[in-house]
């Protein structure tokens, strides 16, 4: 299976060409998506930024008045440096909050899912494996012939081992989500280094393959999961378009914004990244967006390829699932 990772800027083969220009051109920057992913996001999401970035501001201004008019004038040199450092405590709190930033990071611990021939989206499911969840998405994406990526959490891995297996069977890309869904922040790099070592050795064992692909929970990031990444050779992978589904809305608005996420046919760029959700963040019960999001996925999925629906496989054992998947499903995946 084959992985994109992010080229080097100084690699020779990256200089301008005609044909690399029009590459460049077209791929889409994050500020070209954010605009599109701003009319995902829903009002009450919207609103809690709002509160949020409001409550900073005050936050902000208050330090600053207290830093101005609140300390003695023997200590009046220190105000400037005060105020930079808290300037940049804040930017770098942003960075680790704010999946869309990844300024900083390496391109070698950076990796982008590769995109199946004619599929205009990439899926991707986080925070499972759920029985009568995932069996059942898994059952939808063979029907319409898509391929997804499933970042899965190891506690509950170890639960379903043969859904971990059929992940794989069926040629989609399984990747790390962690040991549970803590993030990283508050956590040495020390403590994560050992945990994500533990997690990719125990996903590795249960899937049979090597794991090399990491999805940080939340999308939080900091200076000590960089650093542990780099040590446990794993890389990241963000996503594009979130969709809110754990807040289980309607069937037809969760539909409306997967339509929104999905570029036109023939439109320019590399297909975006969607991220969904097979399960609810350490919760192991069928969590509650289950029926809206397999109604959803039932209507948008056979919009995504030209493929003829297919009838859902009925294995009884791990050693069917394989055979199968050897006979049809895994014939046409991946085609970086
Ligand atoms: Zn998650």
């Amino acid at each position: 299976m084959v992985f994109y990772a992010h080229p080097r800027s100084d690699d020779p083969s990256r200089r301008a060409s005609p044909a690399r220009k029009r590459e460049t051109e077209a791929r889409p920057t994050m500020w070209t998506r954010l605009l599109p992913a701003l009319r995902i996001v829903p009002r009450h999401v919207k609103w809690r930024v709002a509160r949020i970035v409001a409550t900073l501001i005050v936050l902000a201004s208050a330090a600053l008045a207290a830093l101005w008019h609140g300390l003695p004038p023997s200590l009046a040199s220190l105000r400037l440096p005060l105020a930079i450092c808290g300037l940049l405590w804040a930017a770098y709190a942003l960075w680790c909050l704010w999946p869309r930033l990844r300024l900083g990071i390496a391109p070698e611990l950076l990796a982008d899912l590769p995109c199946p021939t004619g599929q205009r989206v990439r899926l991707s499911f986080d925070d499972g494996p759920t029985p009568a969840l995932t069996d059942r998405v898994l059952d939808l994406l063979f029907e319409h012939g898509v391929q997804a990526a499933f970042f899965v959490l190891t506690h509950k891995a170890r639960r379903c081992p043969d859904l971990v297996r059929r992940i794989v069977a069926e040629g989609h890309i399984l990747g790390l989500h962690g040991e549970d869904h803590r993030t990283a922040l508050f956590r040495s790099q020390r403590e994560l280094r050992a945990s994500l070592a533990r997690a990719r050795d125990e996903l590795s064992a249960l899937s049979g393959q090597p794991i090399s692909l990491y999805r940080p929970s939340h999308g939080w990031k900091n200076r000590a999961l960089l650093s542990a990444l780099r040590r446990c050779g794993l890389r990241l992978v963000f996503w594009d378009h979130g969709v809110w589904d754990t807040d289980a809305p309607p069937v037809d608005v969760l539909l409306k914004r997967l339509q929104l996420a999905t570029p036109a046919p023939g439109e320019a760029g590399p297909a975006p990244v969607i991220l969904l959700h097979d399960g609810r963040d350490d919760r192991t019960t069928l969590p509650s967006h289950s029926p809206a999001l397999l109604a959803a996925l039932s209507a948008w999925l056979p919009s995504l390829n030209a493929q003829p629906p297919r009838k859902p496989p009925q294995p009884q054992t791990s050693d069917e699932v394989r055979v199968m998947a050897k006979e049809g499903f895994n014939q046409k995946i991946i085609n970086p």
